[in-house]
């Protein structure tokens, strides 16, 4: 495995940095109309996937704002103050949600298909922000030849692989200085949702390609659309400074020049999975999810008045349980709880955080300052209600409590 940890200069500021961190009301994705204001939250934490090693520390941490707006235009949603200067991308980022054996699977089985689908046996893939580099390492073992993974947060002993000889890391941001690189395609998963000028970025990756058509773009982000209907307000925090729907990722694809060859909803439609190639001439035809736009916006409208909705049931059950003297705990210690329990406001009516990653374990959430605690924890904690950050662990998380004997109260978001 071979890191580069020296960083290219930089012949002139990225362009991922330009952003100056004002409002911003000219659409980032279309560059054309202007962002309606329609949801706002004060004074959460800039980071949520930074570890904290004391609750001083987490409860101290630097906070912003976040003011949704969304564009008539093209349908993206993003947030007109974020301010991409405060965030601090590095090594101690525990995003990796690679400990959890659903989130494994369905990642395994995502580089099984793009291999096979876009035959890459044997080529060369890069990874736009590879985190811990599980990924791509996955590609290479189902079959690619080469994998180059570009990410500030990547650490070499945490990836273990029979692979690594084929994997080359870059201990760096992707931006203009590294538009030389070459490869058959281009990987950006939970990425682009932390990128602000999205159509700069865009920019860049067309570069990259230059003259190579055959090039094929493979995304996987968060999708926006089942946030605004469900109210998920947990899925809305800082360092998501970007949000799409599959028909706003396709525009964002068009506009520079590439033709989308999937668009699909995946881990239970909480993922938009895109591939796309260079346009060759006359545009592909729309697919399914494409003209989403009229519905985005009726779903736009309708989230303030949900969000309040939510918002009481939630402080009205946990505020009960407190009062009956129930101990609660959350599980998931991810940016999920993060929004969550800042959003809410929560204090004491959790008592503690879950986590199966032990890179969390004996650290604090920012923002609350709650402690991470392993699952091994509520042998002696015994808590009468767990709630649970994501759905789809329901099955994984059931078994593990069962399996150390315990029953709970199991709420899902
Ligand atoms: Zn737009």
């Amino acid at each position: 495995m071979t890191v580069i940890t020296e960083k290219l200069e930089a012949g002139s500021q990225s362009a991922l940095l330009e952003n100056p961190g004002n409002t911003k009301s000219v659409c980032p994705n279309c560059e054309s109309a202007k962002m309606e204001p329609f949801y706002e939250v004060k004074g959460i934490p800039v980071h949520s996937v930074l570890l904290m090693p004391t609750r001083d520390h987490a409860a101290n941490y630097p906070k912003g704002d976040l003011k949704l707006g969304f564009c008539p235009c093209c349908g993206f949603v993003s947030n007109m103050v974020f301010d991409p200067k405060v965030h601090e991308y590095s090594t101690s980022c525990e995003e990796s949600q690679g400990f959890s054996p659903t989130f494994s699977s369905f990642a395994r089985k995502l580089a099984r298909r793009w291999v096979e689908d876009y035959d890459l046996h044997g080529k060369t893939v890069l990874e736009i922000g590879c985190g811990k580099g599980e990924f791509l390492a996955m590609m290479v073992e189902e079959g690619a030849g080469e994998g180059i993974g570009m990410d500030p947060a990547f650490v070499p002993e945490r990836l273990d692989t029979p692979v690594s000889s084929h994997l080359a890391f870059i201990q760096d941001l992707y931006d203009e200085r590294y538009t030389h690189l070459s490869a058959d395609a281009i990987c950006c998963r939970h990425t682009l949702e932390h990128i602000s000028p999205t159509s700069s970025f865009m920019r860049m990756v067309r570069k990259t390609i230059g003259d190579r058509p055959d090039t094929v773009l493979l995304f996987e982000l968060p999708d926006v659309y089942r946030v605004l209907k469900e109210a998920a307000f947990w899925d809305i925090y800082y360092e998501h400074c970007s949000y799409f729907t599959t028909g706003s990722l396709a525009r964002l694809f068009r506009k520079h020049g590439f033709d989308p060859l999937e668009l699909e909803l995946e881990y239970d439609d909480q993922y938009i999975v895109i591939a796309g190639r260079p346009n060759s001439g006359k545009p592909s035809p729309k697919l399914a999810g494409e003209d989403d736009l009229e519905s985005v916006r009726l779903e736009m409208r309708r989230f303030a008045e949900r969000f309040r909705i939510q918002k009481e049931s939630w402080l009205g059950r946990l505020n009960e349980l407190r009062a009956d003297g129930k101990r609660t705990v959350l599980w998931g210690g991810g940016s999920k709880a993060v929004s969550f329990l800042t959003t809410l406001g929560l204090t004491e009516q959790i008592d503690f955080v879950v986590d199966i990653n032990p890179h969390k374990h004996g650290k604090f959430v920012p923002g609350t300052g709650h402690a991470v605690k392993s699952p091994e924890a509520l042998r002696t904690e015994k808590p009468d209600c767990v709630v649970l950050m994501n759905p789809i662990y329901l099955k994984e998380v059931g078994a593990q409590l069962s399996g150390m004997g315990l029953s709970p109260d199991i709420i899902p978001v």
